[in-house]
């Protein structure tokens, strides 16, 4: 069995230290976080890594990115180098964004001018739904 990154940070930066419980431990150099390969299963879900990624490039900041889904910005910000995301647009421009659960969602787009003259992205939070919303064609 391979591993391929820290279960807490997901930094490909470890070394081996020791073995415990006949297993070989490991120590990740970013985060100092010990591991096992048994804790594999631990590892940050994918969908959070998408997520995160997903919500940088709507022009989120990685704190805000680690106060929505709970995940450190340290984590953000390894994926963001490790897939090497960047931003294509103005980063003076910052999007606004609100949670609504599923009828806030639907009440929200009966208002014409709630999405007149807007880009909008929705994306499923847990149970909830995130709602990212730009002016599409301000100065
Ligand atoms: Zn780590």
């Amino acid at each position: 069995m391979t591993i391929d990154l820290c279960p807490n940070c997901s930094s490909d930066q470890y070394v081996k230290s020791g073995i415990v419980n006949k297993r070989q431990r490991y120590r990740c150099k970013k985060c100092n976080y010990y591991f096992t390969v048994n804790k594999i299963g631990k590892k940050i879900d994918d969908y959070y890594v998408n997520k995160s990624l997903q919500l940088y490039l709507e022009g989120l900041t990685y704190r805000e990115i680690e106060r929505i889904l709970g995940v450190s910005h340290v984590s953000v910000m390894n994926w963001v180098k490790k897939y090497n995301i960047k931003r294509p647009y103005n980063t003076n421009y910052h999007p606004t964004y609100r949670i609504l659960n599923a009828s806030e969602l639907g009440k929200y787009f009966l208002e014409t001018e709630n999405i007149k003259g807007a880009g909008v992205v929705v994306t499923e939070l847990g149970d909830k739904f995130m709602l990212i919303k730009w002016e599409r064609f301000k100065d």
